[in-house]
């Protein structure tokens, strides 16, 4: 059973990219402007539901500002001061859909400083009591020396680079279950082989070929000394609850168990769920409980009962929460009474499982996989 601790700063709800058309610029075509999808009320309802459903389990923290010396292990000096100069000028869009305001470079801080926390956390703590980052803006889009997909740093790259330090840590393994390809987190680690990464998305491709120029296919498996160290799952639309156990049953955790970490790190974005407008899965609460449970027990057989979570993303405001708590229940191992209240579509299991089986062949030339 045991507890949950979650790191929360409140500059996480401060920061906000401009309306727009969506996630788009604003153009003038349209009647009203709308709020970025990465929302504020994002975090607020996470933060909410946590507290009403969980309260006896989750204790919160403050969130500490990383330092520069956590974020140059992972980025570049001048995108941390390019980005602190751009939100200290009042803030504005970085590319097509990643914007930020005054407010913006303290909650990136923290929310990295957050990630690192969460690290070291489950070094100490173990599953005893499992560390949440509870963070906005989410980094794994984040490359080392470019903004990307509402990312300005890779939090998920800062909580790995903190647990190589500790005497007891020489490989991580980062699950990313976002809907969107951990293309930041890949590009991090891309010729490691200390840091294992895994990214299931949606086969979305490039969004822009020069912030963002990786596609996600499984032929980006990592180079020199990397290679066979990154790999991804890319899922076809309408992958669901079943599609995600059986690419964990055969591909995330074989690969996990063969790699024998000493930390598991899991990008846990909301953003599969079943009414996301920025995805195109239908993974419901109960397919997010079951990828806790799967989380909380990988951890135990492959890295000691070392997990650490930090939330990406996920932008439908009323089940991003339900989401996430599904999760958390999981990790937990609590049978739940809260049900999913948008879970009405059906998932496609067949297109899911020829895909798996397609990226299983390309990964098994590296591990063990049938
Ligand atoms: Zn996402």
């Amino acid at each position: 059973m045991g507890s949950i601790t979650a790191y929360w700063d409140d500059s996480f709800v401060v920061h906000e990219p401009p309306a727009g058309e969506f996630e788009a610029e604003w153009t003038g075509r349209l009647a009203k402007r709308e709020p970025h999808p990465d929302r504020p009320e994002r975090l607020l309802n996470v933060r909410a539901i946590l507290r009403t459903e969980l309260a006896e389990y989750v204790s919160w923290e403050p969130a500490p500002s990383a330092t520069d010396e956590q974020l140059h292990r992972v980025h570049t000096a001048d995108h941390v001061s390019e980005f602190e100069a751009f939100c200290a000028a009042g803030g504005g869009r970085l590319t097509a859909e990643t914007g930020a305001n005054e407010a913006s470079a303290r909650a990136a801080r923290h929310a990295a400083g957050a990630a690192a926390a969460a690290a070291t956390h489950a070094l100490d703590a173990g599953l005893e009591d499992v560390p949440y980052a509870c963070v906005r803006p989410s980094g794994h889009h984040a490359q080392p020396a470019q903004v990307d997909g509402f990312c300005f740093y890779n939090n998920a790259a800062v909580a790995a680079e903190e647990a190589l330090l500790a005497d007891a840590v020489d490989r991580v393994a980062i699950v990313d279950w976002d809907v969107h390809h951990g293309n930041g987190t890949q590009e991090v680690f891309y010729d490691r082989a200390d840091v294992l990464t895994i990214s299931l998305h949606n086969d979305h491709w490039s969004w822009d070929p020069e912030a963002h120029p990786q596609t996600g296919d499984v032929d980006e498996h990592g180079a020199g000394a990397g290679e066979g160290y990154n790999l991804n799952v890319p899922l076809p639309p309408g992958t669901g609850d079943e599609g995600y156990a059986d690419a964990f049953d055969r591909l995330v955790e074989p690969v996990v168990e063969a790699f024998d970490p000493d930390l598991l790190v899991v990008s846990a974005g909301g953003d599969a769920g079943t009414v996301d407008p920025l995805g195109r899965n239908v993974l419901t609460k109960p397919g997010f409980e079951e990828l806790g449970r799967r989380a909380r027990r990988l951890a135990a057989d492959a890295t000691d009962g070392r997990l650490a979570l930090i939330q990406e993303g996920g932008y439908q405001v009323s089940h991003l929460p339900y989401a996430t708590l599904g999760t958390l229940e999981g990790v937990l191992g609590l049978d739940s009474d809260v049900e999913d209240p948008f879970a009405w579509l059906g998932e496609d299991v067949d297109s899911a499982r020829r895909r798996i089986d397609e990226v299983t062949a390309h990964y098994d030339r590296w591990w063990p996989l049938d």
